[in-house]
């Protein structure tokens, strides 16, 4: 097998806020792996407060060798290997394990929802992510949301209360909210959850910071709607000690290393009983449609990265009233656009 990368800058439609920071673009690296004449295709998202930037992926991708391995279908050798090279980039190790799963989708020439035997009509409707802005600018992300049947608002700075107003007064879907572990006070968490359940929000994601697990724990078991974990939880290791700390988790390939380890982090939450979302970065539909091939397994899904882009490269799975419409093409299911 042979690996080729490159580096892709994709660039947002609106400046995105998040209780953190704001930026107007993404930097990815595009990965392709090649065998006997077939090309998988994968995805490194790189949003600078993860730490990963085109140097570190292209770094850490250099140091892997493909030729050595003559059989694509030993993804759990491959995979573990490349976990092994050097800890923590895992949006680079991502790009690999995509790759790896639409070329053996490919070989096989089926599409992975099939392989992990699923419905494809399981797939769950995706929120649409409307980020910390003016009031004129959320309200044309209200509109530019028709048809959605869930919103996702960011929250975590200090107009919460207006951000949600503000939405209500356009639409009375229901929201889904993300503090980007923005509220430092249980006490205050809690009455903002209490708030928000009369306004018809679902659940909350990462309402505090994920070093205050005590803190968490409390809020998680008075709060009267769920509680999800977005930053406290990374991969694999961490979901026994989201449990009774969070109602759910929030599961992201570019933070879990890929398909392959979080098809596994749904099996274990599942059996501890917990909530699983499916979330992403700001990605092109190659990293989108990987992550929508697990949808059928998850209660909630934000799957709205590629729509928020100008320069997509791929076509695959589409957003169709709402609605995750796995490509049924085989592998993650997409096909290139154009360039390189
Ligand atoms: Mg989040």
């Amino acid at each position: 097998m042979r690996l080729k990368f490159y580096p892709y800058t994709l660039e947002l439609k609106h400046t995105f806020t998040v209780s953190s920071n704001s930026r107007s673009t993404t930097p990815v690296i595009l990965t392709e792996i090649e065998h006997e004449g077939y090309i998988g295709y994968g995805e490194a998202s790189m949003p600078p407060y993860l730490g990963e930037s085109h140097e570190s992926v292209m770094k850490f991708l250099s140091m892997i060798d493909l030729t050595k391995y003559n059989n694509p279908f030993e993804l759990e050798t491959i995979i573990n290997d490349v976990d092994k090279i050097a800890p923590n980039n895992n949006a680079a190790k991502t790009s690999i394990d995509i790759a790896l799963h639409d070329l053996v989708g490919k070989l096989l020439n089926q599409a992975w929802f099939n392989i992990w035997g699923l419905a494809k009509e399981a797939a769950p409707f995706t929120s649409f992510t409307i980020g910390i802005d003016k009031p004129d600018i959320v309200k044309e992300k209200v509109k530019e949301a028709e048809g959605f049947k869930y919103l996702k608002v960011k929250l975590g700075k200090e107009n919460d209360k207006e951000m949600i107003k503000i939405i209500r007064d356009e639409s009375d879907v229901p929201i889904v909210v993300d503090v980007n572990q923005g509220w430092k006070d249980k006490n205050i968490a809690l009455d903002m959850i209490y708030w928000l359940k009369e306004k018809n929000i679902l659940f909350v994601e990462q309402p505090m910071p994920k070093n205050q697990i005590d803190d968490m724990a409390w809020l998680t078991e008075k709060s009267p709607l769920p509680t999800i974990a977005d930053e406290a939880v990374q991969r694999l290791g961490d979901i026994l000690k989201a449990k009774d700390v969070y109602s759910g988790i929030n599961i992201k390939l570019m933070k879990c290393t890929g398909m392959r380890e979080a098809h596994k982090m749904i099996t274990l939450a599942r059996a501890l009983n917990m909530k699983v979302m499916l979330g992403c970065m700001t990605e092109t539909s190659c990293g989108i449609s990987a992550a929508a091939q697990l949808s059928p397994l998850v209660d909630w899904a934000d799957l709205d990265g590629a729509l928020l882009i100008k320069n997509d490269l791929f076509d695959g799975t589409k957003i169709i009233n709402g609605k995750i419409s796995i490509s049924e093409l085989p592998g993650i299911g997409v096909v290139k656009k154009n360039l390189k």
